[in-house]
Formats: C-alpha cells, sequence, structure tokens
C-alpha cells in the first residue's frame, strides 16, 4: 500500500487506508487511499481515515462502499488489545457520524508487510459496539 509507505510520523508508526467509493451514477466507482501524518511531540495526528473519507466525499462521492486499514496493532483508546490496528476514537466518533459511511459498512484490517499477516473484517457498527461506542 503506497500510502502506508508515505506515512509521515514521527514515532515510526505508519497507517494507511483506501476505500472504495460509490457515486450517485452508475459506475466502477473510486479507491481513494490516504496515509497518517504525526509530525512530532505535541503536534495534533492526521488519521489517514478521514483524510481518505474526506478526500472521497470532496469528490462527490455518496457512499464509502468498503474500507481498509493497514497498521502495526496498538492497544486500543476502549483499552482493548486488538489483533489488527483498529480505527482510534476520533476516527470512529467521525465515521458514526458521517454522510458517506453506514453502519453495515465493512472494514478491513490488516497488518502491514513485514509483520506475521493477520487480517480482520468488521462493519463499522461491530467495531462502534466493540469499542464501547
Ligand atoms: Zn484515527
Amino acid at each position: 500500500m503506497l500510502t502506508l509507505a508515505n506515512s509521515r510520523n514521527y514515532r515510526n508508526f505508519g497507517v494507511g487506508a483506501a476505500l472504495l467509493g460509490r457515486y450517485s451514477q452508475e459506475g466502477p466507482g473510486r479507491v481513494f487511499s490516504a496515509m497518517n501524518t504525526k509530525l512530532g511531540k505535541g503536534i495534533p495526528k492526521c488519521c489517514a481515515e478521514p483524510v481518505a473519507i474526506g478526500a472521497a466525499w470532496g469528490d462527490g462521492c455518496e457512499e464509502v462502499m468498503a474500507l481498509c486499514i493497514v497498521g502495526v496493532a496498538q492497544q486500543h483508546q476502549s483499552g482493548l488489545e486488538t489483533d489488527t490496528l483498529h480505527p482510534c476514537d476520533l476516527c470512529l466518533g467521525f465515521m458514526k457520524g458521517h454522510p458517506l459511511t453506514r453502519p453495515t459498512m465493512p472494514i478491513l484490517t490488516a497488518t502491514p508487510p513485514g509483520v506475521e499477516f493477520v487480517a480482520e473484517l468488521h462493519t463499522l457498527e461491530q467495531l462502534l459496539a466493540h469499542h464501547g461506542y
């Protein structure tokens, strides 16, 4: 995932996200991708997921058909340990209320190249419930 390779994070914590956006008219839709950015301690982070969703929205998409997130798992703010990197609290809240997402939107989370491959498939509502939203 090229966007993961372009991640800019002072802690070397790279995250890449890609989604399939659907336009109102018939057609194949389009893939949007983004990476996380955190340039230094004390500087606000910018997650990959909202950047990709914002790009799809800005391009006129009406729905995110599916989302994929790649990154090394870390303890979630909910306190849960997960096998793959789940969206953070801010991203879960962003997606919960975003007009392009729906509760049944599939979210594939997977480990990046270079570590043991693990992937999980959830829906947005499953991730929200899993982390206490
Ligand atoms: Zn996030």
